[in-house]
């Protein structure tokens, strides 16, 4: 049996969070629950498999290797809560 966890399977070049802004140095990056996102306000099939940054607080789409931000969830510099990016 071969094991590979999504995070080692990623390039080593490629930060662990997809947001270009985000200053972590390798933060965790933790799965964070559809019930959150959807009592958050955010809709969309995405949410099913979603994850969070610890230090920005991104939350993305996961694809296999395609990663998709579609937007913040208490983010340090806006309103805490669910911070949706449209476009
Ligand atoms: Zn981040």
């Amino acid at each position: 049996m071969w094991i590979v966890s999504w995070r080692d399977a990623l390039p080593k070049t490629q930060p662990s969070c997809p947001a270009v802004t985000c200053k972590g140095k390798d933060p965790e990056q933790d799965p964070i629950a559809a019930t959150v996102l959807e009592n958050a306000g955010a809709t969309g099939g995405w949410i099913a498999n979603a994850r969070r940054c610890s230090h920005c607080g991104c939350v993305y789409a996961v694809h296999g290797r395609e990663r998709t931000i579609k937007g913040y969830f208490d983010n340090p510099v806006m309103p805490p809560g669910w911070r949706p990016i449209f476009g």
